[in-house]
């Protein structure tokens, strides 16, 4: 798991080729979170400091072929005010003028190339596409955990052609999820929640091996609820995954591991702000009500092991929590999580953008940057993005 980085290499007067993840939201040309960009910061300016110059790369949203709307240039401009010096945009990131122009680069300056993804070939993880983003460089760094579990051109296939370690964002990434599944600090806490067990199967199979404890909570837990024979009114129901919801509760209890579901969940005439809501008991959800969020007796069962526990992992909201009637639960584990002592690792897109929101982020030891990279690696798979790096 563990793997070379940035500091393990001289990159004085290299050309380095730093593939980042600056897939950040637009709105009309503006963006309107820059998280991702300064998340990238650490490993652009170790490398200026230490003499590189540095080429950046990235796809921005999912454009098919060339994009006016979504060139690099808006990303270009953050960058060269967070970094307080000019970072050239290129207007391609193959070909002719761009060669020409990483070749003039000294060191500490700087260089972002145009969205990969104007080329088909870059998610088509082209051979020749990715040996053309190589010559540019003699040094390979991925610092864009978030695409690791794509095998693109510039997340796995120009490995084959450059020395390839990982930025330090990426190795951040590594360290802490890594160490959630290969040597935690236990009790083992596991909250998981969001939208569905169809999304997090892998999630809770590769969990309940080194859990000691898994609260479940979000959209997910009526299935299991509904598994275990209550009444859950119109709450989000995966009939096909009833089954495997019931094999999965009794897997944990050969296991060993304390399974726990709401004991009471706040249920909604509908899903929308100012619908009728009120605190029902989870096992007799009124006909035709839902449940969108876990209730206070539920909160508070939740949170005795997480303050007892040794790591915390969290993956998925507790309820409907951008509607703020039905956001209580979910703030109040994002509370429990800050305050425990736990080691706490939380991943998932909105489940970062959850405990972001409610202003506990730096109170917990990690937030990964990685939505779907970082479901991924907590079902245990191998990322392409990283297993190409070279082992440390
Ligand atoms: P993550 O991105 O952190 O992995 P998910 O995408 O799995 O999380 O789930 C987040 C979504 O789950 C949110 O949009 C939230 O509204 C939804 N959700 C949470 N609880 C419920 C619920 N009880 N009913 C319906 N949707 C829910
Ligand atoms: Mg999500």
């Amino acid at each position: 798991m563990r793997k070379r980085t940035i500091r393990d290499v001289d990159t004085t007067g290299r050309r380095v080729f730093v593939r980042a993840d600056f897939n950040v939201p637009l709105e009309q040309g503006r963006i309107t979170d820059d998280h991702r960009i300064v998340a990238s910061l650490p490993t652009i300016t170790y490398l200026l400091d230490h003499q590189a110059a540095v080429i950046l790369a990235s796809h921005l949203d999912r454009p098919k072929g060339p994009d006016p709307a979504l060139r690099m240039d808006p990303i270009a401009s953050r960058l060269s005010e967070l970094l307080k010096r000019p970072v050239r945009k290129l207007d391609d990131c193959v070909g002719p003028a761009v060669a020409d122009a990483v070749a003039a680069l000294r060191p500490g300056q700087v260089v972002l190339l145009e969205n990969l993804r104007f080329h088909k070939e870059e998610e088509a993880n082209d051979p020749a596409f990715a040996k053309q983003l190589a010559s540019l460089a003699d040094l390979y760094v991925n610092d864009a955990f978030g695409t690791a579990h794509r095998a693109h051109a510039s997340t796995a296939g120009i490995a084959a052609y450059l020395p390839a370690v990982a930025g330090l964002l990426m190795e951040r990434e590594l360290q802490f999820l890594g160490k959630v599944l290969e040597r935690p600090q236990r009790p083992l806490v596991v909250i998981l929640g969001g939208a569905k067990v169809g999304d997090k199967i892998g999630v809770i199979r590769n969990l309940l091996r080194l859990a000691q404890t898994m609260l479940l909570g979000g959209g997910m837990c009526y299935t299991f609820l509904r598994a275990g024979g209550a009444e859950i009114g119109a709450s989000l129901l995966e009939l096909d995954r009833v089954d495997l919801a019931r094999e999965l509760t009794r897997e944990a209890e050969q296991r060993g591991v304390r399974l726990l579901l709401p004991v009471d969940v706040v249920a909604a005439e509908r899903i929308e702000a100012g619908a009728p809501a009120r605190v029902v008991d989870a096992r007799a959800i009124p006909a035709g009500w839902a449940g969108v969020d876990v209730g206070p007796r539920t909160v508070a069962a939740f949170s005795a092991p997480i303050a007892s526990a040794g790591t915390v992992l969290w993956n998925g909201p507790m309820g409907v929590f951008e509607i703020p009637a039905f956001a209580e639960g979910t703030r109040a584990i994002a509370r429990a999580v800050a305050e425990s002592c736990a080691e706490s690792v939380v991943g998932g897109g909105d489940t970062a953008a959850a405990i972001e929101e409610f202003g506990y982020a730096d109170k917990v030891t990690h937030v990964s940057t990685g939505g779907g990279a970082s479901l991924e690696f907590m079902e245990g798979r191998t990322l392409p993005g990283v297993a190409a790096l070279e082992d440390a």
